[in-house]
């Protein structure tokens, strides 16, 4: 065996060696934020792997562990099944002063963990600072019309992602300057750019769209013309 071969074969098993140590050890890993297999934390910046942590909150104890990184106020809901497509499953209910930034909601709501996780997603790293970049404020208030409802999809034979609590529905907001914006009065479709509040609400569509598996709004619809529909249901759509 030549000079060269010997020195590989003792190379290759010390390079393994340094690799496996330096990935136990967490030497090699990547920040928490960019790290798919760590877990989602509420405070880690969004990045290219965090939709991907965000599927994985179908495990309940994953969403369990990542809810407990929020600041939201929730108090767990026994699970209950009204009918066979309405149901309440690891649910919880979020307290009208429990948001995870400190604004009001109009009043509480149930919501199933994985709507919660990325409702507090939402509002901490779109709502607020989407807010501050077009107004220079802050979001106080939050007025929606409700998560939960054993119902259809409107217009439609298919249960809704409400029938579970898995779906949000955002309607206006009230700023720290007082201005109010509603998806009623302020959306401009198209023509997004035609005053501050339709271009805020346009973006805020969009960053919903990071988090949420499902957002419908006026675009959509004349069933979505007052509110934007947020759900973590199985269909990805951004409208
Ligand atoms: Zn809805």
């Amino acid at each position: 065996m030549n000079r060269r071969a010997v020195l590989w074969l003792i190379a290759i098993p010390l390079i393994t060696g340094v690799i496996a140590v330096s990935w136990q050890q967490g030497w090699l890993r990547p920040p928490p934020a960019y790290d798919p297999f760590a877990p989602l934390h509420l405070h880690d910046r969004p990045t290219f792997v965090t939709a991907w942590k965000l599927l994985r909150l179908s495990r309940p104890e994953d969403c369990r562990a990542a809810l407990a990184t929020s600041q939201l106020q929730t108090l767990p809901v026994s699970d209950r099944e009204m009918t066979a497509e309405c149901r309440l499953e690891h649910a919880v209910r979020v307290g009208a002063t429990g948001s995870e930034t400190g604004l009001r909601f109009n009043a509480s709501f149930l919501a199933s963990c994985p709507l919660a996780v990325a409702w507090a997603m939402f509002e901490r790293h779109a709502l607020q600072p989407l807010a501050q970049q077009h107004f220079g404020a802050r979001v106080t208030q939050l007025h929606h019309l409700g998560s939960y409802a054993c119902r259809n999809v409107r217009g439609g034979t298919r249960r809704s992602e409400h029938a579970r609590a898995n779906a949000f529905d955002l309607a206006a907001l009230t700023l720290s300057d007082g201005k109010r914006i509603s998806l009623s009065g302020h959306w401009r479709g198209r023509d997004a750019a035609a005053t501050p509040e339709a271009a805020f609400l346009r973006d805020l569509r969009d960053g919903a769209c990071r988090f949420f598996r499902t957002v419908l709004g006026p675009d959509y619809n004349a069933a979505h013309a007052d509110h934007l529909h947020l759900d973590m249901g199985g269909f990805s759509i951004c409208r």
